[in-house]
């Protein structure tokens, strides 16, 4: 079958139609958005009946974060109203079901749809929790065979899990071609379900959620307290339990538990469906969450008009001041290496936060335990689902494994919990074998691979066997096809002096045994830049020799990269900033996840890119002249760039901004997929015959005649009070170098005379107290400091 999309409807536009539509035109998909006309419908023009689509798509585009890679992509959607437009939908190739929550509304939806559709093209619902066999009733054989329920998560853009749920009559093809493409083509982890009651994720989500409001009143821990214990420390988002269902919604909550509750009467853990008391009260009171302004925390400005966040205390139902708590316990777990090593020491103790540990991961073991095989048959699926909708580093049995699966049962039977059957003669859950991950397998009692593991290239797994070598910030692993990937591991892959080593070490690896490398890593962020500590310290220290040879290390490893004999592919995902930037910028290619958010940020710290960053955007502006390019308004993009710290909201924005680059860089939706990308380039590279570039001599820098012009910009942006005395010196030690220096007329210069200019006026600007301030600022506060 070749099945292909080139046209989609979406039905309904509200918060989760229209923002499926804009994932869909930010891959390249024409899109039809469709939804009623105002039921007041008074006049007849098409701007009156189409209000109610373009309206919501406007405010989704207005929001944040962003839907949309691009803003110029909305033009990819087409919108319409149900009762003008739906003979729209006759040549789409997937028809996508997003309207309210109701079976019969929904039903009738499905009946219009059927006049219209061509024959074959795929049908499916985004229910949250309506059965999907209890949609088709009526409709076509056909219509039948090609429909499912496809959930997508919110923001569709930015939380990978994609649920397809089957109904007994769906076409296995069709089932097995949405699970590729949803991998493949919109970047999602696709979890096959069967189809109960919310499905996967939000079955385990909602019912940890409720066991963890039922603890807290238990043990009357706050709020605040709770979401301290249930967030970053255990690797889950920030937003841990009680954040999370502000930002959901408490109605929307409650409707899902309200819905399992019902459906569900088999369920061994029913009454946690059945929400506290407080839950009801806080509808009541309108406070749901972010959609009333006020849920279980609420923004305020106090008397000073500086904005607080406050909690809810459930006890009075007053808000309260927040009070950041502190548990010993937490302590305990920060020199740790990796989050497996936390949990065994979280549930060891006796204080107030290890018995909440207990009782949470006790209920949570035993609840998933018994949901297989009732909701999925495979237990790797359950940990899929929780990580990609939920965000959580580890799902429920990969943390169960790092306490011991007896350690586990034994928590569940001290509260008096039941454990099913088939945990009791298990030994793990999961291992790696011969470089794959295998799950156990309920049905065979086997280790099965984790079928959608088995292309990817999961660097965690390969370290075990095929590391080359490493230090504390850098591991060399051999990723096969003689082709190594350097991974960085410092805290969020900053660039020290551990990371530099490594880098010139791999290099000189590859050059000698290997065709060539990729630079990427697996963990959140590919990059936060230079690690801005080790400057601060030798600025304090006066340590100006040192500094000198740190910044010229820094620049030497940039210009290994770029100037190496093997091909190196940079795969950057997520913070791509500073010293991060800077590698992107010089590798032979780039392959880049989707959700990039790369920049030059030095200037929030005082300073200007100094590792071979303000030297390559010079180098590019000058190709793009040799291209034909008007030459200062392609200058002074760069310079804006660097000079407002220009951060992408998305990979394509870094096209946009030229820190990547079209023809020779190159996007990779799914960021699992990322690494074996880039590999995949260097072998390209390689196979096209790869050969060391030659060092640039050629670069045009515009020198006085451009100089002048950034000079008295610096200067009117001073005295218009836009910036600050220290930004409009850091603006024209920028100008400076980009300019190539005080030259009297345009002149061709090499890289090493741009780099000594960058590295003077980087220099220069440590000695500044004030860029001294900003650095000191960063460290502690973790923001940019304006002065
Ligand atoms: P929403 O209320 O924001 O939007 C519903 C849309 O349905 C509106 O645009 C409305 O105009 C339209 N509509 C109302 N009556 C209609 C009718 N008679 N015929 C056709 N359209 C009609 O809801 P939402 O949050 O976008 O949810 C849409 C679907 O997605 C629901 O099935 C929901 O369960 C599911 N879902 C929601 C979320 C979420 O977080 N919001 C997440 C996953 C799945």
């Amino acid at each position: 079958m070749n099945v292909k999309i080139n046209k989609i409807a979406i039905i309904g536009s509200g918060i989760m139609g229209s923002r499926i539509a804009c994932h869909f035109a930010n891959i390249g998909v024409k899109v039809i958005l469709l939804d009623i006309i105002p039921t007041e419908c008074h006049d007849n023009t098409i701007n009156f009946r189409n209000k109610i689509v373009n309206e919501s798509l406007k405010n989704t585009l207005k929001s944040k974060p962003s839907p949309i890679y691009l803003k110029s992509f909305c033009n990819r959607i087409q919108t319409g109203n149900l009762s003008d437009d739906l003979s729209l939908i006759s040549d789409a190739d997937w028809i996508i079901e997003a309207i309210i929550e109701k079976i019969e509304i929904k039903k009738d939806i499905f009946f219009q749809i059927e006049k219209y559709r061509k024959k074959g093209s795929i049908v499916s619902s985004n229910t949250s929790g309506i059965p999907i066999n209890s949609m088709i009733e009526g409709r076509s054989e056909d219509f039948i065979e090609h429909f499912c329920g496809t959930h997508f998560f919110n923001p569709p853009r930015y939380l990978k899990l994609l649920e397809i749920i089957p109904s007994k009559k769906t076409k296995k093809n069709i089932i097995n071609f949405l699970m590729n493409y949803g991998e493949k083509f919109l970047g999602k982890t696709t979890v096959l379900c069967k189809d109960t009651p919310a499905f996967i994720a939000n079955r385990i989500g909602i019912a940890g959620i409720a066991s963890l409001f039922k603890i807290a009143e238990l043990l009357e821990l706050t709020i605040e307290e709770i979401d301290i214990l249930t967030g970053k420390v255990i690797g889950r988002p920030k937003s841990a339990t009680f954040r999370t269902s502000d930002l959901v919604g408490l109605d929307t909550l409650n409707n899902v538990a309200k819905g399992v509750y019902k459906n569900c009467t088999h369920d061994e853990n029913r009454s946690i469906f059945k929400l506290p008391e407080f839950v009801e009260q806080m509808i009541e009171n309108k406070q749901l969450g972010d959609k009333t302004k006020q849920g279980f925390y609420k923004k305020i400005k106090d008397a000073n008009g500086s904005r607080k966040i406050q909690f809810l205390d459930l006890k009075d139902f007053e808000y309260k001041n927040i009070k950041k708590p502190k548990f010993e316990i937490l302590n305990q777990i920060k020199n740790k290496n990796s989050l497996k090593e936390v949990f065994p020491v979280l549930i060891k103790g006796n204080d107030k936060a290890s018995i909440f540990y207990k009782k949470m991961f006790a209920f949570l073991f035993s609840y998933v335990s018994h949901r297989v095989p009732e909701i999925c048959d495979e237990i790797y699926k359950i940990d899929d689902a929780m990580c990609a909708g939920f965000g959580w580093e580890l799902g429920p049995f990969e943390i169960w494994d790092s306490v011991g699966v007896q350690n586990g049962i034994e928590l569940i039977k001290k509260e008096n919990m039941q454990v099913p059957e088939w945990v009791k003669n298990v030994k793990y859950f999961y291992n790696i074998r011969s470089k794959s991950k295998n799950y156990y397998d309920i049905q065979s009692n086997e280790f099965n691979i984790i079928p959608q593991l088995n292309n990817l290239i999961l660097l965690k797994n390969l370290k075990l066997s095929s590391t080359i070598w490493e230090n504390d910030g850098v591991s060399i692993i051999d990723i096969g096809d003689d082709v190594i990937n350097i991974e960085f591991h410092t805290k969020m892959n900053s660039i020290n002096k551990s990371v530099i080593e490594g880098m010139q070490k791999g290099i000189s690896i590859a050059e000698k045994n290997f065709k060539g490398i990729v630079v990427g890593n697996q963990g959140e962020h590919f990059s936060a830049g230079a690690d801005i500590s080790m400057i601060f310290m030798l600025i304090v220290e006066q340590e100006w020799e040192k500094l000198n040879i740190a910044v010229q290390t820094f620049q030497n490893t940039s210009m290994m990269i770029r100037y190496s004999n093997i091909p190196i592919v940079v795969a950057p995902h997520g913070l791509t900033l500073g010293g991060g930037c800077e590698f992107v910028v010089h590798a032979d290619a780039v392959q880049c996840a989707a959700e990039t958010y790369i920049g030059m940020v030095e200037l929030g710290v005082g300073l200007i890119p100094g590792g071979g960053g303000t030297k390559e955007m010079a180098l590019r502006a000058s190709d793009a002249y040799y291209k034909g390019d008007i030459e200062l308004p392609r200058l002074k993009e760069y310079f804006l760039n660097i000079g407002q710290a220009k951060v992408s909201t998305s990979a394509h924005e870094g096209f946009q901004l030229g820190y990547l680059q079209d023809g020779k860089d190159n996007i990779t939706i799914n960021n699992n997929k990322l690494i074996e990308d880039a590999k995949q380039k260097v072998l390209y590279l390689d196979n096209l015959g790869y050969t060391q570039p030659i060092k640039r001599k050629d670069i045009k820098v515009l020198g006085r005649e451009a100089l002048g012009m950034f000079m008295v910009g610096a200067d009117s942006f001073r005295q218009g009070n836009y910036i600050t005395e220290h930004e409009k010196l850091m603006s024209q030690k920028l100008a400076y170098v980009l300019c190539g220096g005080d030259l009297s007329s345009p002149t061709l210069v090499s890289e090493n005379y741009l780099l000594e200019l960058e590295r003077e006026a980087f220099l220069s600007l440590c000695g500044e107290a004030k860029t001294l301030d900003r650095i000191k600022y960063m460290l502690e506060k973790g923001k940019p400091l304006r002065n």
